[in-house]
């Protein structure tokens, strides 16, 4: 049954609003964000099973935050997931280089998206 806590951090209002309905629709409980500092003050207080992490944010940046989060003792097994637009290579290496847990392109291919999720999840529920 697909109706963990997830956490959407996006500053763009249109993603943010496809992503939480296509996870609603599929059965998950959604937080949304759109601020890096915002996203791990939600994370430490609610304890989302996973993080969808958009990239470029206002100001501090998705690896920032992504490192913030796994240097707290309170999030660091929370599993995430870096959500970008960009394809530059340079971005893609930082990313995988940074240690996510996956990684989405923009725009979101809904089944794709849906699938790399529950891998996510799975994958974290079975690495106890
Ligand atoms: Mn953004």
């Amino acid at each position: 049954m697909a109706n963990e806590l997830i956490l959407i951090i996006e500053d763009n209002e249109i993603n943010r609003t496809l992503v939480r309905d296509v996870l609603q629709f599929k059965g998950y409980q959604t937080l949304e964000s759109q601020t890096a500092e915002e996203g791990i003050r939600l994370a430490r207080e609610q304890k989302p099973a996973l993080i969808l992490m958009d990239f470029h944010l206002p100001a501090m940046n998705g690896i920032e935050a992504f490192k913030a989060l796994r240097a707290d003792a309170a999030t660091s097994s929370i599993p995430v997931i870096a959500v970008t637009a960009s394809a530059m290579p340079e971005d893609r290496q930082k990313i995988l280089a940074a240690g996510f847990d996956g990684m989405q392109t923009k725009p979101i291919h809904v089944q794709e998206f849906l699938e790399t999720v529950e891998r996510t999840l799975k994958k974290a529920a079975g690495a106890v």
